[in-house]
């Protein structure tokens, strides 16, 4: 793996992280080929992985990393698990993308079916992203409606429509969140405050009509997480039935990572549509959304609203999925859940053991050490919390070799390779990190 990238001619003294971090600069936007890789929320230098393996990565220089960042989300067996290696091995045997209807796929789509009975039908694509971006294309096609209601600070990948950011005011309708994203896509995005039901009935009272979907993350998890307040999805279920809108739960991560049946299964609420990703393809490049059969049967080629993908259920992104699903049971959840608790628990201890005004908000395996004195419930609340003081001890952390997401914003991912030695590496780290 090394020995593929060429080195550069200079490097007296430079690593090899260093050496390729460099040549990387030279090809990438910042060095990256997604923005969160190059660390620059933290101050730091980006590391450069060669390597994981069950709880653990490797950077290019062979240092060894306890590793909280989980591929962003899949990794929830760790890395490399065996079973997946073995699956993603004997797919590519015979062949990868063979352009045609594979028995894969339908395993794979019957698993999950299976876990979510709300997506009576679905379809894969090769990324969260576009499998958000062609479910409110067909929420817009289904409803006859143009507007999109989103959360501020929510993430569903970078289609124009959800590179949207809040104006001023309670429920306004979105400024551009992105250069290139028009003022005329954003004027069909309005976007909330996360938790706040009545800006949401709010936008529903202005825009009569008009508005197609609400898109949530059940669990936000990319402004850190936070959790919904009780009685907040049930209020977005029956806000959207009472005006005709879809409700469309994005589920790339929280999908078979806070229990066995998503976030839908843990709350009990029954969205219209799904999207899904990260953990489906067990660390391979997948997407897929799905709801009422109603409602997928608009898509082509049965119905007018296209949708399609050269790499669409790729034999090796079913095969990686369908193993990590079948190390999925249920009971492996609680014993995920419970280990995320210890987590939990220690952290709170050592930051209080540090005098530290720390919050630690968790929801099954996804977790947040909040630097502020209460836990933010919205993305203006997360804003505010004391982002210097994470920088810190993320670069305390990764000084003793534990590797947590750059960002206060980004969940860290418990994994089922996190066992007592992994607990009480993170612990013995975060009680010096905390303390300096
Ligand atoms: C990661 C993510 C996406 C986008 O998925 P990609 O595969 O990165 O395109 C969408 N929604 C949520 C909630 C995500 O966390």
């Amino acid at each position: 793996m090394n020995d593929t990238v060429p080195r550069p001619p200079t490097g007296v003294g430079r690593t090899r992280v260093q050496e390729v971090a460099a040549l990387a600069a030279a090809s990438f936007p910042g060095g990256v080929n997604s923005p969160v890789r190059a660390f620059r929320a933290v101050g730091r230098d980006p590391v450069v992985l060669v390597r994981g393996e069950g709880a653990y990565v490797h950077d290019a220089d062979g240092t060894r990393y306890l590793d909280y960042i989980g591929g962003w989300g899949p990794a929830i067996l760790g890395h490399a698990h065996p079973a997946v290696v073995e699956a993603v091995r004997d797919a590519a045997s015979r062949g990868f993308a063979l352009g045609a209807t594979h028995p894969s796929e339908v395993e794979l789509a019957s698993r999950v079916r299976a876990a979510m009975p709300s997506m009576e039908l679905l379809r894969f694509t090769s990324s969260g992203t576009e499998a958000a971006m062609s479910a409110l294309r067909l929420a817009r096609a289904a409803t006859g409606r143009d507007v999109v209601v989103k959360f501020a600070g929510a993430y569903h990948g970078h289609a124009d429509a959800f590179l949207v950011e809040a104006g001023s005011g309670i429920a306004t309708q979105g400024i551009p969140g992105s250069a290139g994203v028009t003022e005329a896509v954003a004027r069909d995005t309005i976007v909330v405050p996360f938790n706040d039901r009545e800006a949401v009935s709010l936008a529903f009272d202005r825009d009569p009509g008009r508005i197609a979907a609400v898109i949530v993350e059940p669990v936000a998890a990319n402004i850190g997480v936070v959790p919904p307040v009780p009685g907040f999805l049930e209020h977005l279920r029956q806000v959207t039935l009472a005006h005709d809108a879809l409700l469309i739960f994005d589920e790339v991560i929280t999908g078979f990572r806070v229990g066995p049946r998503g976030a839908q299964g843990l709350y009990g609420i029954t969205p219209d549509l799904t999207v899904l990703g990260k953990i489906v393809g067990g660390g391979m490049a997948i997407g897929a959304y799905g709801g009422r059969r109603d409602i997928m049967s608009l898509v082509a080629p049965v119905g007018p609203v296209y949708q399609a993908g050269t790499l669409s259920g790729h034999p090796l992104a079913m095969a990686a999925g369908i193993a990590t699903l079948e190390q999925l049971p249920p009971e492996r959840y609680a014993l995920l859940e419970a280990v995320s608790a210890e987590l939990e628990r220690c952290l709170i201890a050592a930051a209080r053991d540090a005098q530290r005004d720390v919050s630690v908000i968790r929801v099954g395996s996804l977790l947040t050490v909040w630097f502020g004195r209460v836990a933010p419930v919205d993305a203006a609340a997360a804003l505010a919390s004391d982002r210097a003081a994470f920088a810190r001890f993320f670069g305390g952390m990764l000084d003793r070799r534990i590797l947590l997401p750059p960002s206060q914003f980004e969940a860290w991912f418990v994994s089922l390779a996190h066992g007592g030695r992994e607990l009480e590496a993170t612990i013995d780290a975060a009680s010096e990190a905390f303390r300096a």
